[in-house]
């Protein structure tokens, strides 16, 4: 056995029947494996009765740590309480479900112990909807040209950091976090190993096609004022155009005369200028929006129980 500790950071939001499920199995885990271990799950506001379970297996095993937010802040809430919190050489955080197998464990340690940073579980999209795979491709395709960072589909929170990565990540305090592109952002040597897609084994995906689609515009708004400068180009664009136009347009009634009335090419215009203002002042608004509540500074979270004490979370380091 040697010294280092891993700590497992676990989001987990109405999970109760996962719970003792994903203890069990990373228990199983570890157990070939010499390093001590803590998991560390974070309750996100579950409603469910997960709190009782945690106190219930803290009371049982050591290695349970749990802090229970006082409603739900969201995953990325919940992973940065984990980031946090975490006493370990390096945390692993995977999802309570089980869709994050715990069996890649092992192959997420040997990344580490090869000096890795970050060591990355991939998952393939064996199982999801044909439909669902072209949107997520073309999505990343489309993003990662749209912001400076790197996004892989595939790659989320299943993953491995190593202290100077979970430090490196703690040092990004902006108030609307966006994982995936953070990860990438640091910038930190990365290793990629891949798994099977698994389906969830209990309760129900909390993701809806909306929650989906907020999720994209934020990572395509969170890195950059690029959409911005895609807003000056279009317009820039249509400004041309139109002037082009205009001319045109002037020298054929200075040589025709007026001619029939146009209604067809008014209502176009009308219609498509229009429509990209306000797409324009919509990405603009997302902008000032995001500032609003980055002057707020409200906190990510709050806890309202946990069996952590402070002065263990300040004496490791
Ligand atoms: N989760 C969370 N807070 C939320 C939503 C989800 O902590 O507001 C947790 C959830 O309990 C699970 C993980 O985040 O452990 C992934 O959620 P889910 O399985 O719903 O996402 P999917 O696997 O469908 O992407
Ligand atoms: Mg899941």
């Amino acid at each position: 056995m040697n010294n280092l500790t891993i700590s497992f950071i676990i989001p987990s939001y109405n999970e109760v029947d996962n719970i003792a499920n994903i203890h069990m199995a990373i228990k199983e885990e570890m157990r070939l494996l010499h390093y001590n271990y803590e998991l560390l799950f974070i309750d996100d506001g579950s409603t469910d009765g997960s709190v009782e379970t945690l106190q219930r297996l803290a009371f049982c095993f050591p290695e349970i740590k749990y802090l229970s937010f006082t409603r739900n802040f969201g995953k990325e809430a919940a992973i940065l309480a984990g980031l946090e919190h975490a006493a370990g050489e390096a945390v692993i955080m995977m999802d309570a479900d089980l869709q994050h197998p715990p069996s890649m464990i092992h192959e997420l340690i040997k990344g580490f112990e090869e000096g890795y940073d970050q060591v990355v579980a991939k998952r393939n999209r064996k199982g999801d909807s044909r439909l669902r795979t072209f949107i997520s491709s073309t999505y990343y395709k489309c993003v990662n040209k749209a912001i400076d960072v790197n996004l892989s589909d595939g790659e989320g929170d299943f993953r491995l950091l190593s202290r100077k990565a979970v430090d490196a990540l703690l040092t990004l305090s902006e108030g609307h976090r966006f994982s995936k592109g953070l990860y990438s952002w640091i910038g930190l040597e990365q290793k990629t190993v891949s798994y099977e897609n698994v389906a969830r084994e209990n309760g129900e995906t909390k993701w809806s096609f909306s929650k989906l689609l907020n999720y994209g515009i934020d990572g395509i708004i969170s890195f950059n004022n690029k959409p911005l400068r895609l807003c000056f180009y279009m317009g820039a664009f249509i400004l041309v155009a139109s002037l082009l136009y205009i001319f045109i347009t002037f020298f054929q009634v200075l040589k025709n005369g007026i001619t029939v009335p146009g209604y067809f090419t008014t209502i176009s215009a009308v219609l498509f200028l229009g429509g990209i203002q306000l797409v324009c002042l919509g990405v603009i608004g997302e902008y000032i929006g995001r500032i609003y509540l980055e002057i707020k500074k409200r906190p990510h979270y709050l806890i309202k129980q946990t069996n952590i004490k402070e002065r263990e979370k300040h004496e490791v380091y």
